[in-house]
């Protein structure tokens, strides 16, 4: 899924070497046991990247999703690579939890003045 542009700035700079450490490590399958609760809880997800997806059909890209959607938290234990239909499926579950909170902070943001009066010309 793509970085949120609201998100870019808290993953950190190495985070397209993080990001193909952990595909590799995933030896190019989806990492998901039954995290996203698509119904394949304790069996690993048998999508491979760059193959159909055996659910969808559609070609596989993996994806690297924090496990506990915190982009700062880039610890390998809370990454996991995921096939759309996993990594989709996990975040909306989250999105939907964590809405009127995202909604806030989209609401407020922008209202902090970008310079203070110290920085007056
Ligand atoms: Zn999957
Ligand atoms: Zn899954």
């Amino acid at each position: 899924m793509p970085i949120r542009p609201e998100d870019r700035a808290r993953y950190p700079d190495d985070w397209p070497e993080v990001s193909a450490r952990i595909r590799r490590r995933s030896g190019g399958r989806c990492e998901c046991r039954g995290e996203c609760r698509r119904g394949h809880h304790g069996h690993r997800c048998r999508a491979w990247h760059g193959h159909p997806h055996p659910d969808t059909g559609s070609t596989v890209v993996l994806t690297v999703a924090h496990l506990d959607h915190t982009p700062e938290n880039c610890d390998p234990a809370n990454l996991c690579a995921m096939c759309q239909a996993c990594h989709l499926s996990y975040d909306a579950r989250h999105h939907a939890t964590t809405r009127g909170r995202t909604r806030h902070a989209e609401a407020t943001r922008g209202m902090d003045p970008l310079f203070g009066e110290d920085n007056a010309p």
